[in-house]
């Protein structure tokens, strides 16, 4: 239940004075929301100080002037191109107006001759004369007033204007209630905060562009809110399933064993000290919720089997998930023939497994006959019954949501949660999305790992690139070539794709395949499986190569206009070509013109193959919303807080959070109940929501 006092703040936007149905939709664009709260944690971009108001003789050009000055003369304009002149005086110097295109009814009625002005705008000086060409304000003496001494300008959306945004804003911050303090009156006083009130009314009313800044005052209290929202939320969450009492795992570590003596290697060290926290977290009587993060061929897939023989070993069942069809197909090849050899059953259940076969699969999951199931999300589906499910391993986590992560752990009721990531997070990422869910690294590869020989090339090498990539492939080498796909004109990408492919074909004929986003789920999974059994030996893919698919064969990468590409992105690409033995390579095609951003995440990549520091430069260079694709990662996207300059807010935010849920987990005290305000103002209400559940 919503608190009653934000009633007014969740009204619909529409509920605003002059804003008809086409400015709604437009509002709901540019804000991602209709109602008023979105509008008013919409903050502004910039000010325009129009409190200059000098005589006109001592205008500094290039500055917005405020003027007041009478209309002394109008020069029509003697053919179409030319302006429409207006000149004013105010007994110190004369100042032209110049307009384009206006229409002159509407400069006669506006700018009479005799009239008094107030004008504002950017005063020039041309040929020797002041000048102001489409003045921003103008008014009458006693509509002054209309002309705000500093003018709030926000991201702005086509139909959108200044002047509207204003207006509205106006009435949106008379709605906003005085609210509860929910943070604690000390950290307040010492950072002299004023309360979120006058905080964001302050943030809406900026005086210098220095009121703008991530640093100041006003904008530091609202991005700590923010984050302390998130924090909450999901230190509440976190609370919830650390509380629920959990399973007590210690196999016997027979089944382990076995599988030991048939791998064709040892376990790296990083392996066996994440398996040691891994199996420690199991044989505790809590909920095992632990993150283990390793590179590209860090041999997580491992990792999780010894996991979930453990669980099966202790007498239950294991249930692995991965994101795509193609990666839950390749985790079950990979996962089945090593359980076959030491008696556990395997299966896989995908949204593609027929329902006969299905429906024999649910029956022996739900009489434990299967020891361990496969899949997609199909896994988690409502029909779907474990007889016992100790564990759950979320593979390539960061393609699901927050939401997915929780109804997968719902689903063994006390089941353990371990969630592998091949794209290593940086500790603040890892913080606004996980709040601090326990997490281990894979830090090492495993020996004998050939560095990739990484080059930077302009595109201009194009048929050197071509050529080389012949004779490597007629020598028996499978490779990839990606090209760019960029949301907004995704067809132009794929057509640029598809005349790649049309060239290459005359060169590589039908050695050489096409997948791209607009393809059928079916269509794609065949020409990968062309590529996975050398039917093809190059393949041409627009979008990014599903993560982590294996193709050992394939040792060599090019990425064409890979200046566009990220760092995260490029490290996963590269990652493809170093899953088999043989040394691999990996080009980088790009073009111009090539940003000092862009310059240096290629030369990154060049420099270095460690996720780590690179996920890390790429959050230096990026930003975090986008670090891993944006929308779809399950990151939180913050509207205020930025994470290059609120870093050191984020961990008090955490470290505030976690206190908060320790000494008041039901949020009962004064502060408690002010902070539920905070949640739903940030609509965390689904946090909020668990307590009653
Ligand atoms: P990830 O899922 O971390 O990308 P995988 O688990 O798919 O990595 O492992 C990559 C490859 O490395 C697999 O072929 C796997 O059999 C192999 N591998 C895993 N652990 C080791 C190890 N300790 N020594 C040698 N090879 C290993
Ligand atoms: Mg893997």
């Amino acid at each position: 239940m919503r608190p009653e006092i934000l009633y007014p703040v969740f009204a619909e936007i529409s509920s605003l004075k002059g804003i008809g149905t086409k400015t709604v939709k437009l509002l709901n664009n540019l804000l991602g929301g209709n109602k008023i709260i979105d509008l008013l944690l919409h903050l502004p971009s910039n000010v325009v100080d129009r409190s200059y108001r000098p005589k006109l003789k001592d205008a500094i050009p290039g500055r917005i002037c405020t003027i007041k000055a009478t209309v002394v003369e109008h020069i029509p304009p003697r053919s179409r191109n030319q302006p429409y002149k207006v000149i004013l005086d105010d007994g110190s110097e004369q100042i032209t107006l110049i307009f384009f295109k206006i229409y002159a009814d509407s400069i006669a009625k506006n700018l009479p001759l005799g009239a008094t002005r107030i004008i504002s705008g950017k005063v020039d000086v041309f040929n020797g004369r002041l000048q102001m060409t489409h003045p921003d304000y103008i008014a009458a003496e006693n509509e002054a007033y209309k002309i705000p001494s500093f003018e709030t300008i926000y991201p702005l959306t086509a139909g959108i204007s200044t002047k509207m945004l204003n207006k509205y804003m106006e009435q949106a911050l008379l709605l906003l209630p005085n609210l509860p303090e929910w943070l604690d009156e000390k950290f307040v006083k010492q950072h002299e905060w004023d309360d979120f009130k006058s905080a964001l009314t302050h943030a809406h009313n900026p005086k210098y562009k220095s009121d703008l800044e991530p640093y100041s005052k006003h904008i530091s209290r609202l991005a700590y809110d923010e984050l302390l929202a998130n924090q909450l939320a999901l230190a509440i969450v976190r609370e919830r399933v650390r509380k629920q009492a959990g399973l007590v795992i210690k196999g016997n570590g027979l089944l382990r064993k076995k599988l030991l003596e048939k791998l064709p290697f040892t376990l790296t060290n990083a392996q066996k000290n994440v398996l040691a926290e891994i199996y420690t977290d199991q044989a505790d009587a809590f909920r095992m919720l632990r993150l283990v993060q390793g590179d590209v061929g860090s041999g997580k897939t491992i990792v999780a089997l010894f996991a979930m023989l453990n669980t099966i070993e202790a007498g239950m069942q294991a249930a692995i998930m991965a994101p795509t069809e193609i990666l839950a197909k390749q985790h079950f090849e990979t996962i089945a023939p090593l359980c076959d050899d030491i008696g556990v059953k395997t299966a896989l259940l995908t949204g593609k497994t027929k329902t006969k076969e299905r429906k024999q699969i649910l029956e022996d999951l739900s009489l434990g006959k299967i020891n361990i199931l496969i899949g997609t999300h199909a896994l988690f589906q409502d029909d779907v019954t474990y007889k016992n499910l100790g564990l759950a391993v979320v593979d390539e986590q960061h393609r699901f949501g927050v939401h997915q992560r929780l109804s997968l752990s719902n689903k063994g009721n006390k089941s353990d949660v371990l969630v592998m990531t091949a794209t290593p997070i940086p500790r603040t990422l890892l913080l606004t999305a996980y709040g601090d869910m326990e997490y281990s690294k894979i830090d090492q590869l495993p020996e004998g790992r050939k560095p990739v020989d990484t080059r930077v090339l302009p595109v201009t090498k194009l048929s050197e690139t071509v050529a080389a990539l012949k004779r490597k492939i007629d020598e028996g080498t499978r490779a990839y070539w990606v090209c760019p796909l960029v949301e907004e004109s995704e067809k132009s990408d794929l057509a640029a794709a598809e005349a790649r492919f049309a060239d290459l074909q005359k060169i590589f004929g039908d050695k050489v395949g096409l997948v791209h986003g607009k393809m059928k789920e079916k269509e794609k999974d065949a020409v990968m499986e062309k590529f996975k059994n050398g039917e093809l030996k190059l393949l041409v893919a627009t979008t990014v190569i599903e993560v982590g698919v294996n193709v050992p064969e394939a040792t060599i990468m090019v990425i064409e206009h890979a200046e566009r590409f990220g760092l995260s992105q490029l490290h996963q690409l590269r990652g493809r070509v170093k899953r088999g033995i043989n040394p691999a390579t990996c080009l980088l095609l790009y073009s111009y013109p090539l940003s000092e951003t862009a310059r240096e995440r290629l030369n990154i990549m060049k420099q270095t193959e460690d996720g780590f520091i690179i996920a890390e430069k790429d959050l230096e260079l990026r930003g975090g919303g986008e670090i891993l694709g944006t929308k779809q990662s399950g990151f939180a996207n913050f509207k205020i807080a930025d994470m290059e300059y609120h870093k050191n807010l984020l961990v008090i935010a955490n470290q505030d959070a976690k206190l908060v849920i320790n000494k008041d987990p039901n949020l009962q005290s004064p502060r408690g109940q002010a902070l539920r305000v905070l949640l739903y103002l940030f609509e965390k209400d689904d946090s909020v929501r668990t307590y009653k559940a």
